[in-house]
């Protein structure tokens, strides 16, 4: 496990969000690092899914990992590596992880055994509520049950975010996808998981897939990372890509807006 997360700077070709047929991307692991390869790109990891809910009622089987083929997916990708490895190419192993107050010390614990490059700490599921997987469980909520997810997600945040063993957070403003809930009135909850990052040296990602969301703006939205660039908080440019098409996507677009934010590089 890679304990400190080394910053690789944003902008210069890595790409550690990405999903392949192991979880709910299209294409397989193959196909997703050689795209990542012949786009360019210098360091590929890939991050499927990993979520061991810590209660029943989530649904989560549709998009996760099957928890027996986790070694088909390091010995996979660490057969990858042997082949697609150079001077210019390096391939690393993630796993994005949903985070819960429960069950996390045995995940981390379980996670351990595996010779795993990083984690990306996410939230997917606010109790069995699915926080980014349809418009159509936002719409029948009322603004007062809709309100009461966002606070959950964010408390939840809270919680990955003092997780020494996430090497970055994924998509940190998600709730905001659907277009359905005022994304801003979550300002200062985003302000305070930014600061617990400063202080236990966690990372961000600007993740470019919600440019193609309802939402119509990457994760998380400008206001964030000129918080996030003032606390020094590292960030990598990520497309949290489910097929092999997409693993560059608008970075260009992300690299303006992060030097917009005020990231120097
Ligand atoms: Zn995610
Ligand atoms: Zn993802």
């Amino acid at each position: 496990m890679m304990d400190k997360f080394v910053f690789p700077g944003p902008g210069v070709g890595y790409s550690l969000h990405n999903h392949s047929t192991f979880s709910d991307g299209s294409s397989t692991l193959e196909e997703m690092c050689r795209a990542a390869k012949n786009a360019g790109l210098t360091v590929f990891g890939m991050s499927d899914h990993w979520v061991e809910p810590a209660y029943e009622g989530t649904g989560t089987e549709s998009w996760r990992m099957k928890h027996d083929r986790l070694d088909e997916y390091v010995e996979t990708l660490l057969e990858l590596k042997r082949s697609l490895d150079d001077d210019n190419f390096t391939i690393k192993i993630g796993l994005e992880v949903d985070f819960f107050f429960e069950n996390m010390d045995d995940i981390f614990a379980r996670l351990k055994q595996y010779p795993l490059d990083y984690l990306i700490g996410s939230v997917h599921c606010c109790g069995t509520f699915p926080v980014d997987h349809d418009a159509s469980d936002w719409l029948p909520l009322s603004p007062e049950e809709r309100a009461a997810v966002c606070e959950m997600y964010w408390q939840k945040l809270e919680g990955a975010a003092k997780c020494k063993e996430f090497t970055f957070l994924g998509h940190l403003d998600l709730p905001k996808k659907f277009a359905v809930i005022d994304s801003e009135r979550y300002f200062a909850h985003a302000i305070r998981v930014l600061d617990i990052l400063k202080t236990n040296g966690g990372a961000l990602e600007l993740n470019t897939s919600g440019w193609f969301k309802p939402c119509r703006s990457p994760y998380p939205s400008l206001d964030i990372l000129k918080a996030a660039n003032e606390r020094n908080i590292p960030i990598c440019i990520n497309a949290d890509a489910h097929h092999c098409d997409h693993v560059r996507r608008n970075f260009d677009e992300a690299a303006e807006l992060l030097r917009k934010a005020g990231y120097d590089f």
